[in-house]
């Protein structure tokens, strides 16, 4: 029986005013038939996003063939991949002028790589099309083979990043078909293949985690190679899905951002709607400075 949704507290209610760059940013991800995660995974930046002519991609389709309990993405059969997919990605991001590029997927574990493959092939047009921009990729646990990081971390991103979601103790919950230390693997894999990479992840929270369990996943994460971390409130995208435990305050984000930073993370960003690719060109240049 699905529970009812908490009532949002002041610090989560977002104004989003209309703009006509946001128009063009949706008219551009139309005509290039591209699907973004930020309208599939209902992100409440998105017009906030789209409204500054930046979206992040998500690849191989719109349909997942996981069923995380917080995510909007739809699940199901997953769709043919598209051999023309790089290609669009490279021609939209170009005539958005993105100087970043955040790509990301569903996850699909019925591709024998999990799209490792499909996520080179991106990079590289991006490559060729765009050789100043920088290029984060934000992929899924590929069922944790090291082949698949190699594939994904070879073809050269910037920024390579895997989110863990949540603290260990919620994954049957939260994650049902990941695994915690499987995605530390992950991190791990990438950072060891090429040190000078930048390595990121991020969580939710309010999910119903204690703060000692969110220390212990900032430590695990720096052990693991992770340089970048992102954390933002949990919201819950229909009454289908988990419901909120708790809305932080934003103290308690500055609050977690500072231990993190304490502890040596090289760039942070802890916010309620912070998302893992919330201002990642920002976040980056910030962890470069470093
Ligand atoms: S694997 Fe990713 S896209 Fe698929 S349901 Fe989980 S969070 Fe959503």
């Amino acid at each position: 029986m699905p529970q009812p949704q908490r009532k949002f507290p002041p610090w989560i209610k977002k104004r989003l005013p209309a703009h006509p760059q946001a128009d063009r940013t949706r008219d551009i991800l139309a005509r290039h038939r591209l699907n973004t995660v930020c309208r599939s995974a209902q992100c409440p930046n998105t017009g906030e996003c789209f409204a500054r002519g930046t979206a992040t991609f998500m690849l191989l389709g719109n349909t997942c063939t996981r069923s995380c309990r917080f995510c909007a993405v739809e699940k199901g059969a997953p769709e043919p991949l598209d051999v023309s997919e790089p290609e669009r990605v490279a021609l939209a991001a170009s005539e958005m002028k993105l100087s970043h590029v955040v790509v990301t997927s569903v996850t699909r574990d019925d591709l024998p790589d999990g799209g490792a493959a499909h996520f080179a092939a991106v990079i590289r047009e991006l490559r060729a099309r765009m050789p100043e921009a920088t290029v984060e990729v934000l992929v899924p646990d590929f069922q944790g083979s090291r082949e698949s990081v190699r594939v994904v971390v070879e073809a050269g991103p910037d920024v390579f990043n895997h989110n863990v979601e949540t603290v260990w103790s919620l994954y049957p919950q939260v994650r049902p078909q990941a695994d915690y230390r499987r995605s530390l693997r992950i991190l791990k894999t990438a950072k060891e293949l090429k040190p000078q990479m930048l390595v990121k992840s991020g969580l939710m929270v309010g999910l119903g985690e204690r703060p000692e369990e969110v220390e212990e996943v900032m430590k695990d994460l720096l052990q693991h190679g992770c340089d970048i971390l992102t954390i933002g409130q949990y919201l819950r995208p229909s009454p289908q899905h988990l419901p909120v435990v708790e809305f932080l305050e934003p103290s308690h984000f500055e609050r977690y951002g500072e231990i993190a930073r304490r502890m040596g993370f090289r760039a942070v960003a802890s916010a309620p709607f912070v998302r893992s690719s919330y201002n990642a060109k920002a976040v980056q240049k910030e962890a470069n400075s470093k």
